[in-house]
Order: structure tokens, then sequence, then C-alpha cells
């Protein structure tokens, strides 16, 4: 898994902040943009995209894993997402859906303040589900 340095991780939370404008959230106002770091180096962006029927929506997160997972992408090294002012953290849907590719991945943030958080995915969902027989670390 390529490492990537801090500037890395700034300019990935800069990709989630810019897609964030082209989030669909008519509904709650609230746009979410997420850029995710593939292991081939590749970055995937994604946006929320709400629906008059609230249950269709889609967050940010996974919106942007099904264009990676959909173009061949499979392993995953960060995800950063963006809000236009407060910290926007993963849902505990999008949690689940990410940790059955990548429990290992960095999830980065940012407060409010402008500091980036980065957190092990697997430390925001404990003890994820999943049906694979390889033991997760
Ligand atoms: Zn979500």
């Amino acid at each position: 898994m390529e490492k990537y340095g801090e500037h890395t991780r700034q300019e990935l939370f800069q990709t989630a902040r810019k897609a964030c404008e082209r989030a669909y959230a008519p509904y709650s106002g609230f746009k979410v943009g997420a850029a995710l770091l593939g292991e081939s180096g590749k970055v995937y962006t994604g946006v929320n995209v709400e629906n008059a029927s609230y249950g269709a929506a889609i967050c940010a997160e996974r919106t942007a894993f099904v264009k990676a997972i959909s173009e061949g992408e499979k392993r995953f090294a960060a995800i950063a997402v963006a809000s236009r002012e407060e910290e926007a953290v993963p849902c505990g849907i999008c949690r689940q859906f990410m940790y059955e590719f990548a429990p290992d991945m960095d999830v980065i943030t940012c407060e409010k303040g402008g500091t980036l958080k980065v957190r092990k995915l697997k430390e925001l969902l404990p003890e994820g589900f999943s049906l694979k027989k390889e033991p997760r670390p």
C-alpha cells in the first residue's frame, strides 16, 4: 500500500472539499464531498445525492466507493470527507459499507478550526460485520 504524507492528506481533503460543491442536497442543504485514494494512486470523488424519496439518497463516501469498485479498484489507502463548514464524519451505513473493502484505511476529516483528523476505519467501526474468512487485524 502506497504511503502518503501530510501533503497528500491535505490534498485529498481539498479534493473532497471541492467535490462537495457538486453535491445534490436540496432537502438537507448539507453538502458533503469525499475523495477516495485507491491503491493504484487514482482518486475517486463522490458527493451526497439526495432524493425526494429520502431513503433513496446516497452519501458521498458510498458514491466514491461505487465509482471506484465499478472501475476495477479493489484496495484503498484513505478517504477524505468534507462539508463546507462543519466536520463531516461517515455515517454508520457508510462505515459498514467501507469496512467490506478497507478496514485499515485512513479516514481523513477536518475539525472546524481546520485541523485534519486521521483515524483508521476500524477505529470508527470496531468489530465491523464481515463474512470474509481471513482474520481482520
Ligand atoms: Zn453515509
